[in-house]
């Protein structure tokens, strides 16, 4: 069982990072929670004992620093989000922006700032939240693309790492009943719609249970990838959607 050591989680102001931070306390472990909403870290640092961190991942200058001042031993990479799900004919362009900068980008970078820590140390953990988005087709392009770019940026990560004794893990949730559709969508309609599965979804204590199985694991065992969704939520199979062409 993890025990010692620096945990830095991002995206711990809400939902799967909150309850991941709080499954690791009282283990004697540094959690370092990180996010940009200060207030909702006070309150975490004092129900947990962890560490709070104000910072955006989209500040460079902030990520560079964490990787110069902390050793960092597990790099929980779960800030997200999503926007323009459902359709990218309207997306803002500065939509676009950010939500590769913010699950890609800063999740690229802050690994890279972190690693170099752990390879003199010869011990480290990254853990990046992707999605079943990353994996299967869904009406969200951009945020399943942002989701590929981490699937496959943990297989390659791998592959450069061969070697040391540093471990990739990409979780892969489906459904999570967290704050994700509040920020994902403005439109109250649409997002009552996209947000309303009608089935149990996941808790983000269920997801923080399943990373805290693989940080758990023996230090020669690297679980690669764990994907998990609700019971009641599959994917795959064809639509078949007919063209109106009754004007042409
Ligand atoms: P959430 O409740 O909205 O939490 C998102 C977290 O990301 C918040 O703590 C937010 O904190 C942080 N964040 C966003 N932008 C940030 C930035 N620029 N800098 C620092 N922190 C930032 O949603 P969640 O469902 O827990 O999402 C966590 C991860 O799970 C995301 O990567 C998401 O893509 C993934 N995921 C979610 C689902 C789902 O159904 N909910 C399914 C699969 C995967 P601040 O706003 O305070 O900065």
């Amino acid at each position: 069982m993890l025990e010692t050591g620096t945990v830095l989680v991002t995206g711990a102001s809400s939902g799967i990072g909150d309850a991941v931070v709080r499954s690791l306390s009282g283990r004697g472990l540094t959690v370092i929670a990180a996010a940009r909403r200060a207030d909702r870290l006070a309150r975490l640092a004092d129900e947990t004992g962890c560490t709070p961190l104000t910072l955006d991942v989209r500040n460079r200058d902030q990520i560079a620093e964490i990787g110069r001042t902390h050793d960092i031993d597990v790099l929980i990479n779960n800030a997200g989000l999503g926007r323009a799900m459902g359709s990218l004919v309207d997306a803002d362009p500065d939509d676009v922006e950010r939500t590769i900068d913010t699950n890609v980008t800063a999740l690229i970078l802050l690994t890279q700032a972190v690693l170099p820590g752990m390879i003199d140390r010869q011990r480290g953990h990254i853990v990046n939240i992707s999605s079943t988005l990353a994996l299967y087709p869904g009406p969200a392009a951009l945020y399943g693309a942002s989701k590929g770019a981490v699937h496959k940026f943990c297989r390659d990560l791998r592959m450069e790492l061969a070697g040391s004794a540093i471990r990739v893990t990409e979780i892969n949730p489906g459904r999570v009943a967290t704050e994700f559709y509040d920020v994902a969508i403005d439109d109250p309609d649409l997002r009552q719609d996209l947000k309303t599965t009608g089935i149990t979804e996941l808790t983000p204590e269920d997801v923080a249970a399943s990373i805290l199985h693989c940080l758990d694991a023996p230090p020669h065992v690297n679980i690669h990838q764990l994907e998990l969704a609700p019971v009641e939520q599959v994917y795959g199979g064809a639509r078949f959607t007919p063209i109106d062409r009754s004007d042409s």
